[in-house]
């Protein structure tokens, strides 16, 4: 099939925001897909080159996007760069210099997905000397026989950021309506497989329902909403609910399978080499032939058996050396909680409390290496409001709390569990710089650095653009943004600007992290912007780095 073919998808689903339609232009263009090719089409109309649930990416930057424009058109590095600023994408860039350069010459053949597929694939595995150029080279070999159109698609794709909006939902929708089968089927078989790739090939022979959970390949983790109080979690989940102590490490999937274990992170990563000691315990300690267990690995410290904040530990999931030195100083002990396959049967569908007996009844407690997350099973109010007190005077995060009757479903933010952590004040910040947006946003500033006072300096301690809207009757907008930091630019970078620090926003977060990152030394998780306070406040009202300091010791329940 010609790449040509995809990009008229591209292009109609990039016209219309509306859901149905997306799914009906996806599922019209599905229907006539041949089965061999079917997978690659659906993954690349994701913008994927992999399927969902393999961690391997094409870590292709923008730096040597540049390289491969300029070897593919032969436009200067300058001049590409000048065009980046000029229109913030490096897509419509793509385009521009391929349309000037098919003037003088043609492209040399018509690109087909197969040949696409290969060389974005093949990116992921070169390594060594000269690996730079040959991943340039297989860039621009595709930039050469592509239209300026195709080449604005092909580049996005490279960068992983294709903006065509199909969500998941839309393409299980769409699989739905093109092989006529039932969207709960679709989305089943997707929360087991973690590839629409291969539930399109199966919706189309109509063999949905042969698609099994397997052990060795990992599914997506169940997730929790957040609440306010233990009464709305009671609302939310019933009561009597399961409440567990919500830990301060890192998810970690435990598959075992023809005797061997495999670890994978809550991002599908596999993890295994750098955790031998939690192999181990699971070898040794868990009975079955095959399972899949969801857990929190946490740092300990082996003297006291206390846990460690997770800060202590991060460095072991990127490690590739002296593993086992490092497993030695910094041990991680493994807190089991549920299981979703044992024996090769699918347990996904029974309730929570099926689930955590079965989990009791297979896992025999090492000290120090594994145990079952501490947990209460109560209906009564203040029980639970003295386990939380509880779980956070022993320096976790808050707690988890689950339904009884709940199945476990992955990947999803469904009423089946729920997380309650202390909720931190909102910081008011000054936006010190801003990016420029790219492909719908290079009109305005998307993404802003923002920063406290330390004496009579501003330290930084985050960049934020999520909560700030596209539309401007829906709240802070981009444009009320960029309208009012346009006249405070003091300097340009590429695409970055530094501003007069004068625009005030308040801006909520999960948690505050030290971070080398920034100069105040601290970061925000999960930064969004709630409101402009220019009105409210002046530059001088800003939150300061001693409140920062202040909130960071609050939030570890260390007061
Ligand atoms: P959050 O990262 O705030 O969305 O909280 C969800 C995360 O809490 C999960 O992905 C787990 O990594 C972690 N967690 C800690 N303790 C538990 C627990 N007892 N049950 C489930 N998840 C837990």
């Amino acid at each position: 099939m010609l790449y040509s073919n995809l990009v008229v998808i591209y292009q109609s689903l990039e016209k219309t925001s509306k859901r149905l339609e997306k799914a009906a232009i996806l599922a019209e263009f599905l229907k006539n897909i041949p089965s061999t090719e079917l997978a690659t089409v659906v993954n690349l109309l994701q913008g994927r080159v992999f399927p969902q649930w393999d961690s391997r990416n094409m870590g292709f930057s923008s730096r040597l996007m540049l390289k491969a424009l300029h070897k593919a058109t032969g436009a200067s590095l300058k001049s590409i760069e000048s065009s980046w600023n000029k229109l913030g994408d490096l897509g419509k860039v793509a385009s521009e210099l391929v349309k000037n350069k098919t003037q003088v010459t043609f492209a040399s053949q018509e690109l087909n997905i197969k040949k696409v597929i290969i060389n974005l694939q093949k990116l992921e595995s070169v390594e060594g000397s000269g690996s730079v150029e040959r991943k340039v080279s297989l860039v621009a070999e595709l930039i050469t026989s592509a239209s300026p159109e195709e080449s604005r698609f092909l580049v996005r794709t490279v960068l992983e950021e294709l903006r065509v909006g199909i969500a998941s939902g839309i393409m299980r929708d769409a699989i739905a309506l093109a092989f006529d089968q039932e969207i709960k089927v679709v989305e089943h078989a997707f929360d087991v497989v973690g590839d629409f790739g291969e539930v399109a090939v199966f919706a189309k022979k109509n063999a949905l329902s042969s698609l099994e959970l397997t052990s060795g390949r990992p599914l997506n983790s169940m997730l929790a909403i957040l609440v306010q109080d233990i009464p709305e979690a009671f609302k939310a989940l019933g009561s009597p609910a399961q409440f567990e102590f919500k830990l301060d490490g890192f998810r970690l999937q435990v598959h075992k399978s023809n005797g061997k274990i495999k670890l994978f992170t809550r991002r599908l990563e596999e993890v295994t080499k750098q955790f031998p000691e939690v192999v181990a315990v699971i070898q040794s300690s868990v009975s079955g032939d095959s399972f899949i267990l969801d857990a929190e690995a946490v740092g300990i410290d082996p003297k006291s058996g206390k846990h460690l904040p997770f800060q202590h530990i991060s460095q072991r999931i990127k490690r590739k050396h002296d593993i086992a030195l490092l497993a030695k100083r910094l041990p991680v002990e493994l807190n089991v909680f549920d299981i979703v396959l044992y024996n090769g049967k699918n347990v996904m569908d029974c309730s929570q409390d099926e689930r955590r007996k079965l989990l009791e009844k297979i896992v025999k407690p090492q000290k120090n290496k594994l145990k079952f997350t501490e947990m209460l099973t109560t209906g009564d109010e203040k029980k639970a409001v003295a386990f939380y007190k509880k779980s956070l005077d022993d320096g976790n995060e808050g707690l988890m709390i689950k339904s009884l009757s709940s199945v476990y479903r992955p990947g999803r933010y469904v009423s089946g569990w729920c997380k309650l952590k202390p909720t931190l004040e909102p910081l008011d910040v000054v936006i010190t710089s801003a990016l420029w947006g790219e492909g719908k946003r290079s009109e305005w500033l998307a993404s802003f650095t923002v920063a406290v006072k330390s004496g009579e300096k501003f330290v930084e301690i985050g960049k934020v653009g999520t909560g700030v809207k596209e539309k401007v009757e829906e709240g802070v907008s981009f444009e009320e943004l960029t309208k009012l930091l346009k006249p405070l630019i003091i300097s340009k970078k590429g695409r970055e600007v530094k501003v007069k620090p004068q625009i005030v926003v308040e801006v909520a977060y999960e948690e505050l992290q030290k971070s080398p990152t920034y100069s105040s030394g601290f970061a925000m998780r999960f930064p969004r912007i709630l409101r402009l306070r220019s009105n409210e406040k002046v530059v001088n009202d800003v939150n300061s780095l001693r409140d920062v300091e202040r909130i960071y010791v609050v939030q570890k329940g260390k007061v």
